[in-house]
């Protein structure tokens, strides 16, 4: 099984209190992404003079990138309250209806994967997005009829891991859309440095860069690795060691936790191995991986792809997923079609 370190569906109540601890809780304390800051700055400036809802905003990228803490930001630098909801949970249109009738005037509304919301629920949604209105249906059968309800003004704040999954009509009515990349070490150091501040942890600038080299240039990742390494050197203290969160004990909490030296997890080996050693390098389908590793495709695709992408260990071809030479070498490999031509 894949550690819970990169998988944003296996954290635990202490994982989960623990990232609320360390959110950001407004744009000057977001690290990096300096352009979405700026876009959304606007935007909110704009809302304030003319006194009124900030546009409806999609943020779209992998987990653990900042989606969730940049809606609660977009609630918090408004003063506005906040309501949390996400697409698994609006199974139906009459979900959705609940939660927009209840809103306050003014409020943020976060749908967190919003791409797996219900059709009809989606349809409803374009209306409440444009009109602040639903039409809700009353009655069954051929004496069925529908009532228009107004809404009070709110904000949406979509967030999706895929933003190619949402129908061009719900991606259009969005004002605004941020793509949220993946961040650079620098960026990762500063987002390790004000999460060691804020635990009280005295941690050297070299076992800083040591995490930030391995954490798949994920903030959540980065907070969770910090978090093992903390634990080791609790425990190393406590059977008479150094106890210092020095670079050493980031090396020996990575090893433990699998995190190898590119910051690759066992999920994403798995993915590679697979590609390398089951299918010669590829090209492999999506489906064809997904089945292989026991994992969901839209995983795959979400999730592990997109970083090994950005590291350059895989291309994706029409064919499918290929491994690059640098695969072949990271994996200690020899590639079978350059080692035979
Ligand atoms: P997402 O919703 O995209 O999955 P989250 O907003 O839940 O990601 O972020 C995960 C964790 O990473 C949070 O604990 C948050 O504190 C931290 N984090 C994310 N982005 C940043 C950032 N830009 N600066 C500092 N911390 C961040």
């Amino acid at each position: 099984e894949p550690v819970a370190l990169t998988d944003p569906h296996l954290a635990g109540d202490a994982e989960l209190a623990f990232e609320g601890a360390l959110r950001p809780k407004n744009l000057g304390e977001f690290v990096g992404q300096a352009k979405v800051r700026g876009q959304l700055q606007l935007l909110l400036r704009a809302a304030e003079l003319q006194q009124r809802s900030p546009d409806h905003i999609l943020l779209a990228g992998p987990p653990g990138l900042g989606k969730t803490t940049l809606a609660m930001i977009v609630a918090h630098e408004g003063g506005r309250p906040l309501r949390m909801s996400s697409g698994p949970a609006i199974q139906h249109a009459g979900d959705l209806a609940a939660i927009l009738s209840s809103l306050v005037p003014g409020e943020v509304l976060f749908i967190d994967e919003i791409h797996r919301m219900a059709r009809s629920a989606e349809e409803m949604l374009y209306l409440a997005m444009e009109d602040f209105r639903i039409d809700i249906m009353v009655g069954k059968g051929a004496g069925a009829t529908s009532v228009p309800l107004d809404l009070a003004p709110f904000t949406l704040v979509g967030a999706t891991t895929r933003s190619g999954l949402l129908p061009n009509p719900l991606r259009d009515r969005f004002g605004f859309t941020a793509h949220l990349e993946f961040y650079d070490e620098s960026e990762l150091r500063e987002v390790l440095a004000r999460a060691a501040r804020m635990l009280g942890l005295d941690i050297d600038a070299e076992a800083i860069a040591e995490i930030a080299g391995r954490c798949r240039g994920t903030p959540r990742i980065a907070n969770r690795l910090l978090r093992r390494v903390r634990d080791y050197a609790l425990v190393e203290a406590a059977d008479g060691g150094s106890g210092r969160p020095d670079v050493g004990a980031v090396r020996a909490a990575l090893e433990l936790y699998d995190v190898d030296a590119l910051g690759l997890d066992r999920l994403d080996r798995a993915v590679m191995e697979t590609i390398l050693t089951r299918f010669g390098g590829g090209p492999v389908g999506l489906s064809t991986l997904a089945v292989s590793v026991g994992e969901e495709a839209e995983t795959i695709e979400a999730v592990v792809e997109p970083f090994l992408v950005r590291i350059g260990l895989i291309t994706r071809t029409p064919r499918g997923r290929v491994a690059t030479p640098a695969a072949w070498r990271h994996f200690g490999l020899d590639d079978a079609n350059t080692t035979a031509g």
